[in-house]
């Protein structure tokens, strides 16, 4: 990190015009940086051949453009790569590229840790260490992208690394708007989809914001007892409180909300839970993925047998139900997205205590 200089990375136009107002330049030249930096993924002044040496130079001594490091990638043989960002010191995050054959998907992570602390997530279990600013968020795009193939692939983004993206609104914002800039990296927020462990007055305003990606919501219970225990912050908001917000979202003509529930074996995997599922969604245009627990010695649980799984869906299938099983990708790299920046903080450190255990009682409200 370079103190002396303002790193530009996650600069909306308006900042943007801001420095260039400040360097007494035309306002046209705006859109070459703004373009320059998202659009082109340029990180070095020298590569802004559209404006003229002097200004490069002017520029390079106020500021920099500057991604968040890369210090491991993991490549998987399914072709899944996983990328391990150091933030600032001893605090990592990762993003995923997920490439498919008509498609390009990344995971993006939000913060450094999570407060929900849900009981089946890694990510949960570190301390929750601060947002991650526009720029660390977008950065991992860039990054991403200058690793994709060339072939024209669409790229989908999806916020479900670490972190609860609604509990970093301001930023996430931003960083959404970035994205979809038509002078930028101009992407459709039909290609984005935010997921949340249901954070409810954050949902109700996002739905009012101009720019809205799609919606999943982390639901992976069907009773407020279950939930209670899985996601801690259900006792603020249930089922209930957070399925109207769902119900209240404006969904564009052939958008739908995903739910997303993570299957874990005798605690949510139930005949009785598939059918209570069918019930409470009754009504939704959704789709259900279904997400076998990756399993972490960190996380007390475990994913059910795979008859218990189809048996789950069937009953979603039965019901015309949208509901395919999410097989972990990369799963020879360490599984679901935030669990290998999980096990990679550094761990004699004594700023990064260990993780928090489940607590016995806990156990056993769950019955197992
Ligand atoms: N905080 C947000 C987004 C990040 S978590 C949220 O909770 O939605 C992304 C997804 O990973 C969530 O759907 C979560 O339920 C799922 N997940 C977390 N830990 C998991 C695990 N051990 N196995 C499978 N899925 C998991
Ligand atoms: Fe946070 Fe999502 Fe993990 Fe829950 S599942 S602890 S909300 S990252």
């Amino acid at each position: 990190m370079d103190a002396s200089r303002t790193n530009l990375l996650g600069a909306s136009q308006e900042d943007i015009s801001a420095v260039v107002e400040e360097l007494k330049e035309a306002p046209f030249r705006v859109r070459q940086i703004f373009a320059g930096i998202y659009r082109r993924g340029l990180s070095d002044w020298d590569q802004f051949s559209d404006l003229g040496k002097p200004l490069r130079q002017r520029l390079g001594q106020q500021y920099t453009i500057e991604y968040p490091p890369v210090i491991k990638t993991f490549h998987s043989g399914d072709g899944t790569r996983r990328y391990l960002f150091e933030v600032s010191p001893g605090q990592r995050i990762e993003a995923v590229l997920i490439p498919e054959r008509q498609r390009d998907t990344v995971c993006i992570s939000t913060q450094v840790g999570c407060a929900v602390e849900c009981l089946f997530c890694v990510t949960g279990k570190l301390p929750m260490r601060r947002n991650l600013s526009p720029g660390e968020i977008i950065g991992q795009i860039l990054t991403l992208q200058k690793e994709r193939s060339r072939e024209e692939k669409r790229l989908n983004i999806v916020i479900m690394g670490m972190g609860e993206p609604l509990h970093n609104y301001d930023n996430v914002m931003k960083a959404l708007r970035l994205m979809t800039h038509p002078s930028g990296m101009s992407i459709s927020p039909r290609r984005i989809t935010l997921s949340t462990s249901g954070v409810v007055p954050a949902i109700e305003r996002l739905a009012r914001e101009p720019v809205v990606p799609n919606l999943a919501i982390s639901l992976n219970a069907t009773t407020d007892e279950v939930r209670d225990v899985l996601i801690p912050i259900n006792k603020k908001w249930n089922i209930a409180a957070l399925l109207q917000a769902c119900r209240d979202f404006p969904l564009e003509r052939r958008r739908r909300i995903t739910f997303e529930y993570v299957l874990i074996d005798r605690v949510n995997d139930t005949p009785a839970d598939a059918r209570r599922l069918v019930d409470l969604l009754a009504g939704f245009r959704k789709k259900i993925n279904l997400i076998p627990l990756n399993s972490d010695p960190w996380v007390p649980l475990k994913a059910p047998d795979e008859d218990r799984i189809l048996a789950f869906q069937k009953i979603l299938i039965d019901n015309r139900i949208t509901a395919p099983v999410r097989r972990p990708r990369g799963d020879d790299i360490s599984a679901a997205c935030g669990m290998l920046a999980g096990r990679e903080q550094p761990r004699a450190d004594p700023h990064n205590p260990p993780p928090r255990p489940a607590r016995p009682s806990t156990l056993v409200r769950l019955g197992i």
